[in-house]
């Protein structure tokens, strides 16, 4: 399947000797069962990340203490589609996507907006049977692991505040409606993200990020790059046609373009790199020695990296 859960190859086609990968972000409890009925052993070949497993625990585990579950993510992205599927087996959940609809959400916690219209608002996002007077009076706020920790954290913080205001709480006794999940956050995202935020403080004149166009973290990492520097989303350095043209892939119409004179006349470059999570480090390498190569003084990573060590 792909990462929206498309199938590329038909179940239909599947048999029990077949091998079938659970990918990093994992399955829906209702794809595990489909698989097992196929007779396909999936412990076998279960790649799905133990941060991402940790995330499904912590809201099994608040669901025993009768927590609702608030997933920050993507609801067509198959992680938010498993981690929803695992939460919804033991608890009330809904799915935000962003600050405005936790916004909304919030109406709804505090009773300003009638409960018949979040059945509309939240169409498709929401657990079976989900009651939206009594199954937002607990809450707690986990994410699909590859969007940005900040955007969640600000999401979790804001929850709380609508809870201790709505509910007269504070700091001491605001565990009896929110839940703290802080650390089901991945930290290696997060480390990416950091990073990031610490290269946008840096004199770049453009960033060049290396990643899968369906990488929904790299997606991110591109849009906090766009917000300062002129921003190239590329799979590999083959993108980098010469040093007057790339072609790169555009979030905002969704296709690869191509973009002419994207190094600066000026002397010297600097140029800012970043890559998505996964993407192997040999990628990034490339990226930087086709860089390296259109300017006569620069050396090659190998050799700076040799200058390091000595
Ligand atoms: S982003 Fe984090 S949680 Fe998600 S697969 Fe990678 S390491 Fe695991």
């Amino acid at each position: 399947m792909d990462t929206r859960g498309k199938a590329i190859i038909p179940f239909r086609y599947l048999s029990p000797g077949d091998i079938v990968i659970v990918p990093a972000f994992g399955t829906t409890l209702e794809m595990e069962e489909k698989l097992r009925q196929t007779g396909i052993e999936i412990e076998k070949y279960n790649t799905t990340c133990p941060f991402v497993e940790k995330v499904w625990n912590r809201a099994e585990a608040i669901s025993r203490n009768k927590y609702s579950i608030v997933v920050h993510g993507k609801p067509q992205h198959e992680e938010t589609r498993a981690t929803f599927s695992h939460s919804a087996a033991h608890s009330p959940t809904v799915i935000v996507t962003d600050m405005a609809e936790t916004i909304d959400l919030a109406k709804f916690i505090k009773g300003e907006k009638p409960s018949k219209d979040f059945y509309n608002i939240f169409k498709g996002k929401y657990s079976k049977d989900f009651h939206v007077e009594k199954d937002l009076e607990r809450i707690g706020v986990v994410n699909q692991t590859t969007m940005l920790a900040a955007d969640t954290q600000a999401i979790a913080d804001y929850l709380k505040n609508v809870m201790m205001e709505h509910y007269h709480l504070d700091e001491n006794n605001i565990a009896d409606r929110f839940a703290d999940t802080r650390d089901t956050l991945c930290y290696a995202t997060s480390e990416n993200q950091s990073a990031v935020y610490g290269l946008l403080e840096t004199k770049a004149d453009l960033a060049i990020v290396v990643g899968g166009y369906n990488s929904s973290n790299t997606s991110h990492l591109v849009e906090l790059c766009e917000g300062k520097f002129p921003t190239y989303f590329i799979k590999s350095a083959e993108e980098i046609i010469s040093s007057k043209q790339i072609h790169h892939y555009s979030l905002h119409k969704k296709k690869e373009i191509a973009t002419i004179s994207f190094l600066p006349e000026k002397k010297p470059v600097r140029i800012a790199v970043t890559s998505g999570a996964s993407c192997p480090d040999a990628l990034v390498e490339c990226v930087i020695n086709r860089l390296a190569s259109f300017f006569k003084t620069s050396k090659t990573s190998e050799a700076i990296l040799k200058e390091f060590a000595s």
